[in-house]
């Protein structure tokens, strides 16, 4: 069977796969045998999720009604249901249900009553709290199919310490993640020197390990020096495999949707207030503006060296009519051209125009000339992918470690 738990915590507390975690040990001790439970990260783009939208699957073989007592248990014990958005669904399915609907939850947006239908025709056990939003990250979480994966091994700190400052020596972050990239990725983000596998928020996670195998997150959690957890538990994930991204087009793209999308950049790339980075992508004759906003710090240095007619493939969220930015990659690089008036051969001044389609002319002499000055500027940017640094990576999104965007060959 598989059990399916989402929609359990809030911003001052909880965290679904800690519910998981303990939910696995509960399973166990009562007899039931409980296989590798399962993280799946959702459509990043929904706007009630706590943090990072994620729900949790557990297989186990042993009595269905006894395993949906035990987690209905555990979400009325350790759910924080007094929390406005907090919603919990658990749901217990022996007939797996068809991915669609996993597919659906991950990358567009799926409604409790479609949640419901699925679970009735599985014949499944299903509870929703308050409104039972959270029966459709549950389902999800059951009908997922994981045709790339990832791990992460997450350590819990003891319930006496959730709410105060984390206790990690930096370094060790740094040791683990140098000696273990490419296989594991985001323990630390070097080029801000910042550990970002370990929240600043009230929750249970001391940290997070994400890589390839249990071999290697457990070989990297090795490495770590912290105060003592309480609990640590691996799961297998969707993380980081860009299971999000659809393959989009230009002009036929939907709000709250990732894409994965071809385009020629069609303008000089902007800088707006607080730093946010602008560049419009143009396809079949419609212009999509790309943001790459200031968290993602250096890597909208690799936007703002993009120049109009270069051939890019762009990754990311379509939010307010823009696409957010995830990673790009440059495929060709146009040349970086600027006209500007020419220099008087006469007496060595810049000319000005005279006048459309009159040339120029020079204001000291009066001499005239029909062609401007065209400059050519080296080109900075390499060809091929750029992402933005770990500390604004989301989950879902594939890191470059694990080689181009959705595992898809990169033959355009
Ligand atoms: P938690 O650790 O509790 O899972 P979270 O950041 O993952 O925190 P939730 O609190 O679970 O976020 O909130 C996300 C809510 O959105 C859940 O109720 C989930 O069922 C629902 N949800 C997830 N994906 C979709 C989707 N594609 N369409 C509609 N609702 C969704």
């Amino acid at each position: 069977m598989r059990i399916g738990i989402d929609d359990t915590d809030a911003p001052d507390g909880m965290c679904t796969t800690y519910l998981g975690a303990v939910l696995c040990r509960r399973l166990a001790v009562q007899g039931f045998r409980v296989g590798i439970p399962r993280l799946l990260r959702l459509n990043p783009n929904v706007p009630w999720k706590t943090r990072g939208n994620a729900a949790v699957c557990i297989e186990a073989e042993g009595d269905p009604e006894e395993a949906f007592r035990i987690a209905c248990t555990g979400v009325e014990e350790m759910a924080i249901l007094d929390a406005e958005a907090t919603h919990p669904g658990v749901v217990v399915v022996e007939d797996l249900p068809d991915p669609a609907f996993y597919r659906k939850a991950l990358q567009d947006f799926c409604t409790v009553d479609e949640a419901r239908e699925v679970l009735e025709a599985a014949g499944a056990r299903s509870r929703g709290w308050k409104l039972g939003r959270g029966l459709i990250g549950a389902t999800a979480a059951v009908s997922a199919d994981l045709p790339d994966a990832t791990w992460e091994l997450l350590a819990y700190r003891t319930p006496a310490r959730w709410g105060t400052g984390r206790e990690i020596d930096r370094p060790s972050f740094f040791l683990s993640q140098e000696a273990t990239t490419p296989r594991t990725w985001d323990t630390v983000d070097p080029y801000q020197g910042i550990v970002v596998c370990s929240p600043h928020t009230p929750d249970p996670v001391l940290f997070g390990i994400r890589g390839e195998s249990p071999w290697w997150v457990a070989y990297a959690r090795s490495f770590l020096v912290t105060e003592a957890a309480g609990l640590e538990q691996l799961y297998l994930t969707n993380q980081s495999t860009d299971a999000h991204l659809r393959e989009g087009r230009i002009g036929t793209l939907e709000e709250g949707r990732s894409y994965r999308l071809p385009g020629t950049v069609a303008g000089r790339p902007e800088t707006g207030r607080g730093g946010h980075v602008t560049v419009p992508l143009e396809d079949g004759g419609t212009i999509l503006p790309c943001m790459a906003y200031e968290p993602t710090k250096g890597f909208r240095d690799v936007v703002r060296g993009l120049r109009a007619g270069d051939r890019v493939e762009a990754c990311g969220s379509c939010k307010g009519g823009s696409l957010n930015l995830e990673k790009i990659r440059v495929i060709r690089l146009a040349e970086d051209t600027e006209r500007r008036p020419p220099v008087c051969g006469g007496c060595g001044k810049r000319m000005t125009s005279a006048g459309r389609e009159k040339g120029y002319k020079c204001p000291r002499c009066g001499a005239r000339a029909r062609d401007p000055e065209v400059c050519s500027h080296p080109r900075t940017l390499t060809c091929g992918w750029h992402e933005v640094p770990p500390s604004a990576r989301r989950h879902l999104a594939r890191p470059l470690v694990r080689g181009g965007a959705n595992g898809k060959s990169d033959t355009v």
